[in-house]
C-alpha cells in the first residue's frame, strides 16, 4: 500500500462535526470526477474513499448511489437518477447549470476557526490529491480539472496558512508543495495525525543526518551528546502521545514537546530559547521529568 492511500485511509476515519461532515462531503463531491446536472460521479481505486463518498451522499441528501467496482479495482460511484442529482445540488446550492463550477463558501459554517476549511481539504485531498512518501521525497498535490475551481481552492489554501504552488499539466491544474515542512502542514491541517507524526519523525532523522555530515569529528563529539538526549526525548514523546494526544497535555507542555519534535538535536538551552518566554536550561530540564512521570502512570495504567 502507498503512503497515498495510508494517509487517505487514515483520513477517512475522521469523525468530524455535523459542519465538518458537510463541508467534506462537499470537498469530495466538488472535486471529484463530475458534480453536475449531467453526472454527478467519483473514480477511485481506495475502497475508504469510495465508501466514505458514498455514505456522505446518503447521509445528507438521502440518496443511494450506485457503486460498481471494475476488475482492475477501480470504484465508481454514481448518480443514475436526474431528480436524484437535482437533490444533490440543489443541497449544495447549486443548480447545475452554472457556466464555471467555483466553490460554494455557504457550505464551510466554520463553527470553529477554519474547521470547515480543513474539512473541506480533507474531501478534496481524498478525490484529486496525492502525497509521495516522506523517505522517498517531499511531495503533495492536488490535480483540479478546472481552472476557476483550482483558483478557489488555492485561495482556501492560502487562508489556511498553508504554502504552495500552482502550475498547468497535462490539461490540468496542479497545487503543489515540495517544501518539507508546507507537506508536514498540509498532512496535519487535513487531520491526519499518525503520518502528520511520520513525516516529523523522518523529517528529524533526515535533519540530523545532515547536520552530522557537516560538521567536523570534533565537534560532533560534543554533538552527539546532545543528540543522543534529544533523541531520548523523542522517543519519551512518542511513548506518551501512543496513549494521548497534544491537546491533552497542559500547554506549556504539549508546546516543549512539538518543539523538541521539530528539533530533535538541538541542545536544552537552545531548546529553551525557542519557548516564548524563553525557559531556562533547568525548566526545562523539569517539564522533561514531568513528561516522564506522565509515561511511568500511562504505562502502569
Ligand atoms: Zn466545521
Amino acid at each position: 500500500m502507498s503512503f497515498s492511500s495510508d494517509v487517505k485511509n487514515e483520513l477517512t476515519q475522521s469523525i468530524s462535526s455535523a459542519c465538518c461532515y458537510k463541508a467534506e462531503a462537499f470537498g469530495m463531491l466538488l472535486l471529484g470526477r463530475a458534480f453536475g446536472l449531467s453526472e454527478i460521479s467519483l473514480m477511485t481505486e481506495i475502497q475508504s474513499v469510495a465508501e466514505r463518498y458514498s455514505a456522505s451522499i446518503r447521509d445528507l441528501t438521502g440518496v443511494t448511489p450506485t457503486m460498481q467496482c471494475s476488475k482492475a479495482g477501480n470504484f465508481k460511484i454514481s448518480i443514475p437518477n436526474k431528480t436524484d442529482r437535482i437533490k444533490i445540488l440543489e443541497f449544495f446550492g447549486y443548480t447545475g447549470k452554472e457556466l464555471a463550477l467555483r466553490i460554494n463558501l455557504a457550505n464551510l459554517e466554520q463553527t470553529n476557526n477554519d474547521c470547515c476549511s480543513r474539512a473541506f481539504l480533507r474531501g478534496a485531498f481524498l478525490v484529486c490529491g496525492s502525497v509521495t512518501d516522506p523517505q522517498k521525497d517531499y511531495h503533495i498535490e492536488f490535480s483540479v480539472t478546472k481552472a476557476k475551481l483550482c483558483d478557489d481552492l488555492m485561495q482556501i489554501i492560502d487562508d489556511l496558512g498553508l504554502k504552495a504552488k500552482k502550475i498547468i499539466r497535462n490539461n490540468s491544474y496542479v497545487i503543489y508543495s515540495k517544501e518539507a515542512e508546507s507537506v508536514e502542514d498540509f498532512i496535519g491541517t487535513m487531520g491526519a495525525n499518525n503520518a502528520f507524526l511520520q513525516v516529523m519523525q523522518t523529517r528529524a532523522i533526515k535533519n540530523i543526518k545532515n547536520q552530522i555530515n557537516r560538521r567536523s569529528n570534533f565537534e560532533s563529539a560534543n554533538m552527539s551528546r546532545s543528540i543522543e538526549a534529544g533523541l531520548k526525548q523523542v522517543s519519551l514523546i512518542e511513548e506518551v502521545l501512543e496513549k494521548i494526544s497534544l491537546e491533552d497535555m497542559t500547554e506549556d507542555l504539549s508546546t516543549l514537546c512539538s518543539l523538541r519534535l521539530e528539533n530533535p538535536d538541538i541542545s536544552l538551552d537552545e531548546l529553551g530559547k525557542l519557548v516564548n518566554p524563553p525557559l531556562s536550561r533547568s525548566a526545562v530540564s523539569r517539564r522533561f521529568k514531568k513528561l516522564e512521570r506522565i509515561a511511568e502512570e500511562l504505562k502502569a495504567k
